[in-house]
């Protein structure tokens, strides 16, 4: 039989959702996600992780949940994420909703792990109602046992299935803003799973392979996967799941998109902060400004721009350069170090003018000539702004205390399925 002529042009209709800003699906441009590998508690490494992350590529950013603290950290780390976050879940409801009270902009459940249906809509309630998109993340891995027994296996037909009885469970509560993911490790399994579920639903397709293994066998396998799938027009965001930095994880998506024509090649690579309590600056319209001038000159440099130079600086300390506001001045830094300090109306014109230079000069030539006295203004500024704004001025604290007291309020009981092998994330 001739085989048809595929166009990775063509991609098959689905149903829209939108992760915080970015949209999945429905002819939106395939995203690039990945997932920390840091305790979620740990915020700021966290978050210098996600910073990185972005840098690399990932549009969506996925955090595991799986303890109370871990909750307790999203929500001081979603009002500054550069980039929506998603939160993991496994085993326990809890979790699913403090994640949801920590403010992320998407869940991923496992059907095979979160299994009480009472639970399991109790969950896609509560998204509804905070207009939150869920992952129905099923994994071959941890299918549920009884449908194992009843597909004689983990087949395609049976991950389907379990997405299938998912979306039944959500359908009761009328919740319908779904992706989803039928991984496997077993390239060959994966892409017949995906393929059946593209034909049996219209939602957004999460793609991966599952557990692929450190680079170069994984970066193979998992390509091979996705590659294929995306060739048909299949999916609509794309996971590298690699034993490696994930960082590696998101270059590799950002540049299997490019190669295939679904994303454009990247020049300048702008990161910004949300904005968050912090700001100093209007930080959009100086993102804009810099990206305008930047982009004329063509620098291929990872520039940030940072609303604030008490975590500016730190949490994108991957960029190439960067500038953080801070009372009325502007601290410019590259890799993390702060090298100058000018007025915040020549912001973005030392900016560019420092890009240039590094340009020409490279970064350890334009590091050896930092200003002495830029740290200590920098240090000046940062205690100056605590003073001025306490520790917390996204009020993170007081969803912290929300969690805790739904956590200790015993909100729902846990799903009991802590019984079953936990696999890792997928
Ligand atoms: S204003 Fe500061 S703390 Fe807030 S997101 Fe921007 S850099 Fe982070």
């Amino acid at each position: 039989m001739a085989s048809a002529v595929v166009s990775v042009a063509t991609r098959r209709p689905t149903r829209q959702i939108r992760v915080g800003p970015v949209l999945v699906g429905g002819g939106a441009p395939v995203s690039v996600q990945s997932m920390t590998t840091t305790k979620t508690a740990d915020v700021e490494g966290t978050l210098q992780q996600i910073y990185a992350l972005a840098g690399a590529g990932a549009d969506i950013v996925r955090c595991t949940c799986n303890e109370q603290e871990a909750a307790e950290g999203l929500a001081r780390i979603v009002p500054r994420s550069p980039v929506p976050i998603v939160a993991d879940i496994h085993f326990h409801v809890e979790m699913a909703l403090a994640a949801l009270d920590a403010g992320v902009q998407g869940l991923r459940l496992n059907p095979g792990n979160l299994r009480k249906p009472e639970e399991i809509k109790l969950v896609a309630a509560e998204a509804r109602d905070r207009n939150v998109p869920i992952r129905i993340g099923v994994n071959a891995g941890s299918l549920h046992p009884a449908l194992y027994e009843r597909f004689g296996g983990a087949t395609p037909e049976a991950l389907v299935e379990s997405a299938r009885m998912e979306l039944a469970y959500f359908d009761e509560v009328d919740f319908h803003d779904v992706k989803i993911s039928v991984k496997a490790s077993n390239v060959a399994l994966m892409i017949a799973a995906y393929r059946l579920a593209s034909e049996t639903f219209d939602y957004p397709l999460h793609l991966g392979v599952t557990e692929a293994g450190p680079p170069p066998g994984g970066l193979v396998k998992a390509t091979a996967g996705i590659a294929t799938l995306l060739a048909e027009g299949i999916g609509d965001t794309i996971r590298y799941s690699l034993t490696a930095d994930p960082v590696e994880e998101a270059r590799a998506g950002r540049q299997l998109l490019e190669a295939l024509g679904l994303r454009e090649r990247k020049g300048l690579d702008l990161v910004a902060c949300p904005s968050c309590g912090r700001a100093e600056i209007d930080v959009i319209k100086v993102a804009k400004e810099a990206q305008q001038a930047l982009e004329e000159r063509k620098i291929p440099l990872q520039v940030a721009v940072m609303g604030c130079v008490v975590n500016g600086p730190g949490e994108a300390r991957e960029a190439d350069i960067g500038i953080a506001a801070g009372r009325h001045r502007g601290h410019l830094f590259i890799k993390g170090k702060i090298v100058r300090v000018v007025p915040e109306d020549q912001m973005v014109e030392a900016l560019v003018t420092e890009a240039e230079k590094i340009v020409a000069e490279g970064i350890e030539a334009r590091l050896a000539l930092a200003d002495e006295s830029a740290e200590r203004e920098a240090a000046e500024d940062r205690a100056a702004l605590f003073t001025e704004k306490g520790a917390d001025a996204n009020n993170a604290e007081e969803v912290v205390l929300r969690i805790r007291k739904h956590m200790a309020g015993g909100a729902a009981s846990p799903d009991g399925a802590g019984s079953a092998a936990a696999p890792g994330p997928v």
